[in-house]
């Protein structure tokens, strides 16, 4: 530690106390009171000190990220509950935690997956509508997870919470609660799911049924939620949990490409 020499000239042995580079706050210890700044922003400006501080601002991975994601695999229930009681300080920010799936998912995306996505115009055929509406319904859903894939993700990830707001009622949570919490299961279920295909894609070189990937998607945020209800009776939160991802379904897969295809067809 640096000793500091006051402005009169005597040398302080005993305390290591500095003056705050961001707020001029004296102060002992790793991070400023006043401002919280972290006490190595007060020595010399080093390149580590550069990177290091941009991973925080930007991505806070320094220990944030990697024990956030770890902790949304093993136990993500605990996550979501602790969030809520107020012990933020340990995870990524939800909204930040998000951003960044998003992010590596259009980042891999585009440079190791989009071709394959663009091969699958496959999707669900409904006898009772149409030729030319399935037909559309099939190239709206193609374009939502292609062109609008952001947007799209952002507002399928409301679906779940509004379910639960109505659903687990009486257990008093909120609709930023759960969005919050799911927020976190979203995003991880997107980095799995990522993760999944470019596994299989680029190692193990088989070309992963669409069907599947939803399930890895979908498994895990049932599955998450699940966790997050623990408290819940398991038969009703199962009941509950699967009514949420059916709803989500028919949502998805159903009414939004429909009135799509009804409002603004293509063909
Ligand atoms: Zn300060």
């Amino acid at each position: 530690m640096l000793r500091k020499t006051t402005q009169i000239g005597i040398i302080d042995l005993n305390r290591d106390d500095m003056d705050c580079k961001n707020c001029s706050h004296t102060y002992d210890g790793k991070f400023c009171p006043n401002c919280g700044q972290n006490s190595r922003a007060n020595k010399k400006l080093v390149f580590s000190e550069l990177v290091n501080d941009f991973f925080d601002n930007v991505f806070n991975v320094n220990k944030g990220l990697p024990y956030t994601f770890f902790n949304l695999i093993v136990n993500p229930g605990m996550v979501g509950r602790a969030y809520i009681l107020g012990k933020r300080k340990r995870f990524t920010n939800p909204v930040r935690y998000l951003i960044i799936a998003v992010a590596i998912q259009a980042f891999i995306d585009y440079w190791f997956i989009h071709p394959e996505l663009t091969e699958q115009p496959d999707f669900f055929y409904f006898s009772f509508l149409t030729e030319r509406i399935n037909d559309n319904m099939a190239i709206w859903n193609h374009t939502l997870a292609t062109k609008y894939a952001f947007i799209h993700n952002i507002s399928m990830i409301l679906i779940f919470p509004m379910a639960f707001l109505v659903l687990f009622k009486k257990y008093g949570f909120n609709f930023t609660e759960l969005l919050t919490v799911n927020f976190y299961y979203f995003s991880t279920g997107l980095i799995l799911t990522i993760s999944t295909i470019l596994i299989f894609d680029q190692i193990i070189m088989i070309n992963l049924p669409v069907p599947f990937i939803i399930m890895v998607t979908l498994g895990y945020v049932v599955w998450s939620n699940m966790k997050f209800f623990d408290s819940v009776s398991f038969w009703e939160r199962l009941l509950k949990v699967v009514l949420a991802l059916f709803i989500f379904m028919i949502i998805r897969v159903f009414f939004v490409v429909y009135v799509l295809s009804i409002i603004f067809p293509v063909i």
